[in-house]
């Protein structure tokens, strides 16, 4: 005999059924007989009781009514029904449903029992449907109301089965029946016979206890997804279905919340030892995955990872816990008597707190339940009262494997922790099968990602990169990536472009931008652009390993970096700023990271793509001593001076930088050497100096009456009358053999700017173009410096510097 039994996803609409019907004749084959348990038409059960809701309160219902019976009427003409009977059937059962909503309304009451009697239409609608569209295409169906054969207790909404008269009772009805009998899922009857359901995603169940009872070979569970995955897949889209698993991780994942299978179906099957295998009614030739009691020992790692995305965590605390036996058994027995079902329990090794995890409905109830039980010791101080709180997770890794391999428990808690998820508590399941953590609702999705990669894909670590900024150095970095990206891949370097903003409009996609959308800038994807916005989008998403890539000259992306870094989102930037605002600032903003272990990367904010501070840092870390640092840090000056050989004028030279794009618009932004102060006021404070700007003695080459000119020609014409200056200053190098160098000097404590003349054993007399030179003379390189030159300024080289910091923090 053959089980199938498809869920509300499978016989959602006429073509689903449809499409249904096509697997349950193709599995059958040439076997007659076999039983299909079927949910109610996706989302009925969830109409159905929002009917009754609104029905409670009065509210207006009529329009809802209306769909639900259209949405099952159209199916039938879809499905080309011309069965009387069965228009007979949706009628009174819809004219029965409205008298039963008017009851409520009058009596302004829904109790458990009305609730479980309406909600059961669900499923006989759908089985009347189903068997009749099989007899309407020439096959041999019925129709099997579970009311018959599966009789419960009277707990309403969640009833407990007598297996053994059901039992009985299956194997009667199936002994007289042949065909394909359409099964109602969900739904029995207790003693009275009286309506009862067995919890919501109870086909599971239903379809587990008429295997069980017909002693079948295995159970055919027929969902909307591909199987039993490593992770919900509509969460984690790395995740992937495992092609074998065992009951009991079957169960653990499913009361933590994996809802491709309901946990009380485990249990009939896995007494009589029948697989289940779990297929996609979309995919019916995929292998699906089998639950059984043989899984082969195949893996290293868990085999998959679960959440309970709401629920309330209950923290009963007090001195008047410690060493009293009894206290346990006191806080479950009373919850137990009320129904109350504990999700995870977690005791503090000093006995001095009990957590338990409840559904946030039944908070309230655990409340008064646990206060009342311990009313005494309330009172007199010995234990405080029962303290909720609310919007909480559960995430738990499950595997056989757990027993085996150590270190599962730290790999998770890191995982979590690097990703900023904070645990309220912690469980591990007496059969080491699973360990859980209580976590904040908002995580959730974070906290499943990252343990996800942690545990499936330990090698390739996936960068989420939230751009801001698309100047040149934005547009750049991101052709490089596009360009490298088949690479990066190769190496198990995974870099994903998942947000972009500039000063005009932002998108963003969890799944990771196209890259040749994001050229053509505002589509109609991208939104107007508010940073406030960008950065609380980029925390909703909530990816593991996240970076802003600031990649702006902007004060207000800056303002942000205190609240990016303390949301555990990394942040590599080429922008001076915020390392060059005031040192708590600067302080701060490290601390920030490095408390939480992400990242602020801002090599490039010196000597663009040349490794500056790293080096420096490389150094500092090994124990080594900066004597002197010496630098020409200024693309532009470097230019400027390398090319003062006396052939032209100081003015003419100026002049040539700016037209050829050397300079800033306003070459007095260069030559004011402020920004030359701010990178060796960077390296100062890297070396460890708490130096403020002002303490960098600058000398502005800007002459007194040019800085304040009504425009840039002003400036030029003002200039010239400076030129013989300059040259008198580059004669008398030149007289002595030396160079005119503007260069940035850290040495004895103190942080200098200056126009130096340099002699030809300076390592800086040969720098041409526009090239950039770090010399560090330190305890270990104290006779020859260490010297690192090249290309220091320039969109492609600074982008490849910040791509190199991407890179680096994704190995
Ligand atoms: P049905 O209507 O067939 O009963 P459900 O909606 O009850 O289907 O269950 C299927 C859904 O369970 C999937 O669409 C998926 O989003 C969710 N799910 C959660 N965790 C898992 C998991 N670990 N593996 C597969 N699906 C899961
Ligand atoms: N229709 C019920 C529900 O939605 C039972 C099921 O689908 O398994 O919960
Ligand atoms: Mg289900």
């Amino acid at each position: 005999m053959k089980i199938l039994k498809f869920g509300g996803s499978s016989v959602k609409d006429s073509a689903k059924i449809q499409n249904t019907i096509n697997i349950i004749k193709k599995q059958l084959g040439n076997d007659e007989n076999c039983a299909v348990i079927v949910s109610a038409l996706g989302g009925t059960t969830d109409a159905l009781l929002g009917l009754i809701n609104k029905a409670s309160k009065n509210e207006d219902y009529l329009n809802d009514f209306n769909n639900l019976k259209n949405r099952h009427l159209e199916c039938l003409k879809e499905l080309k029904i011309n069965d009387n009977s069965l228009e007979n059937i949706i009628d009174s059962t819809f004219k029965d449903l409205e008298n039963k909503l008017n009851g409520i309304k009058l009596l302004k009451e829904k109790t458990l029992k009305t609730i479980d009697s309406i909600i059961s239409i669900g499923e006989i609608l759908s089985a009347n449907i189903v068997s009749a569209t099989l007899r309407s295409q020439g096959s041999n169906s019925s129709t099997l109301d579970t009311r018959e054969v599966i009789v419960t207790d009277n707990t309403f909404g969640n009833a407990k089965v007598n297996f053994k008269v059901s039992y009985s009772l299956i194997k009667d009805f199936f002994n007289s029946h042949n065909g394909i009998v359409i099964v109602t899922g969900f739904i029995a009857k207790n003693a009275e016979k009286e309506t009862t359901t067995l919890g919501r995603d109870g086909s599971d169940y239903t379809a587990s206890l008429i295997g069980a009872a017909l002693d079948a070979k295995e159970i055919e569970i027929w969902t909307d997804v591909d199987g039993l995955y490593t992770a919900d897949p509509s969460i984690v889209n790395k995740a992937f279905p495992q092609s074998e698993i065992s009951f009991s991780e079957a169960m653990e994942l499913s009361h933590f919340g994996a809802k491709v299978i309901y946990p009380p179906a485990i249990q009939p099957a896995s007494n009589k030892n029948i697989p289940i295998v779990i297929k996609n009614s979309l995919n019916p030739e995929g292998k699906g995955t089998v639950v059984s009691s043989n899984t082969k020992d195949i893996r290293d790692t868990i085999c998959g990872i679960s959440s309970i995305n709401d629920i309330s965590l209950m923290r009963l605390e007090g001195s008047g816990m410690v060493g009293i036996a009894g206290i346990s058994k006191r806080i479950f027995s009373a919850l137990a008597n009320k129904n109350i079902s504990v999700i995870l329990i977690t005791q503090a090794s000093s006995e001095h707190t009990i957590c338990f995890a409840t559904k946030p409905e039944e908070a309230n109830l655990s409340k008064q339940v646990i206060d009342e039980e311990f009313e005494l010791e309330i009172e007199t101080n010995k234990i405080q009262p029962l303290i909720i709180e609310n919007d909480k997770s559960i995430i738990s890794i499950v595997g056989e494997n757990m027993r085996s391999c150590p270190g599962m428990a730290g790999k998770m808690f890191s995982a979590l922790g690097k990703n900023g998820v904070n645990l309220a508590a912690i469980a591990q399941g007496s059969s080491e099968l699973s360990i859980s953590g209580v976590i904040d609702k908002s995580d959730v999705k974070k906290g499943l990602k990252a343990l996800h990669e942690e545990f499936f894909f330990p090698d390739n670590k996936t960068i989420n990169v939230f751009l801001i900024g698309t100047g040149l150095i934005g547009k750049a970095l991101l052709s490089q990536i596009k360009k490298h990206a088949q690479v990066l891949e190769k190496q198990s370097h995974y870099i994903r472009v998942t947000g972009v903003a500039n000063s005009r409009y932002m998108k963003l996609d969890s799944n990771g931008l196209d890259l040749d959308s994001i050229e053509n800038g505002e589509d109609s994807d991208a939104q107007p652009a508010n940073l406030d916005e960008y950065i609380s989008k980029i925390k909703d998403i909530g990816l593991p390993n996240s970076v802003v890539v600031d990649c702006t000259a902007s004060e207000s992306v800056v303002e942000k970096y205190l609240e990016i870094l303390r949301s555990n989102i990394s942040i590599i930037t080429p922008n001076k700023k915020a390392q060059t605002a005031h040192a708590n600032t600067y302080s701060d903003l490290k601390a920030a990271a490095s408390k939480r272990d992400i990242h602020f990367i801002y090599e490039t904010s010196v000597g663009a793509g040349l490794p500056v501070i790293s080096t420096l840092n490389d150094l500092l870390k090994s124990g080594d001593r900066v004597i002197k640092l010496e630098g020409v840090l200024s693309g532009t000056l470097s230019f400027i001076f390398n090319s003062f050989t006396g052939e032209k004028t100081f003015s003419e030279i100026v002049s040539e930088a700016r037209e050829k794009g050397f300079t800033e618009p306003d070459p007095r932004d260069d030559l004011n050497g402020i920004d030359v102060a701010r990178k060796i006021l960077i390296l100062s404070r890297e070396s460890g100096y708490d130096f403020e700007i002002d303490d960098i003695d600058v000398e502005n080459l800007v002459p007194e009456n040019c800085r304040d000119t009504k425009d840039i020609e002003e400036f030029f014409s003002l200039l010239k009358t400076h030129d013989s200056y300059f040259q008198d200053k580059l004669n008398s190098a030149k007289q002595d053999n030396c160079k005119l160098c503007y260069m940035a000097v850290l040495e004895d404590g103190k942080a200098k700017v200056r126009l130096e003349s340099i002699s030809s054993d300076h390592p800086f007399y040969n720098l041409s173009g526009s090239d950039n030179i770090i010399s560090f003379t330190t305890e270990r390189y104290l006779e020859r410096p260490l010297v690192v030159k090249g290309p220091g300024a320039g969109a492609q080289v600074t982008a490849a510097g910040v791509f190199a910091d991407i890179i680096r923090i994704a190995s």
